[in-house]
């Protein structure tokens, strides 16, 4: 699962970036994302509450943000890595 670290950067960086529903087949934006208060590690669909946990887990592997993460000081002060490198 993901350390508090990694959920931070889901909530400062990833707001924007997309995880697929399958039972709605629509992609999400991490940031609309709901969570059960009795649940706070799952992640579930705005629309049908279908869990998405591992849509976003599977995000954190492919996403910049994490490839290349020191912490979240240095992604903040850093512009991320360029594409073409
Ligand atoms: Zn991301
Ligand atoms: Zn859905």
């Amino acid at each position: 699962m993901l350390d508090a670290d990694e959920r931070a950067i889901l909530f400062l960086c990833c707001e924007n970036h997309p995880v697929s529903c399958a039972a709605c087949g629509r992609e999400r934006r991490i940031g609309s994302l709901r969570k059960r208060r009795s649940d706070p590690e799952r992640w579930l669909c705005p629309k049908c509450r279908t869990d998405v946990t591992p849509g976003v887990v599977a995000h954190t592997r492919v996403c910049r943000y994490f490839l290349g993460r020191k912490g979240l000081a240095r992604i903040a002060a850093a512009p991320p890595p360029a594409a073409t490198a």
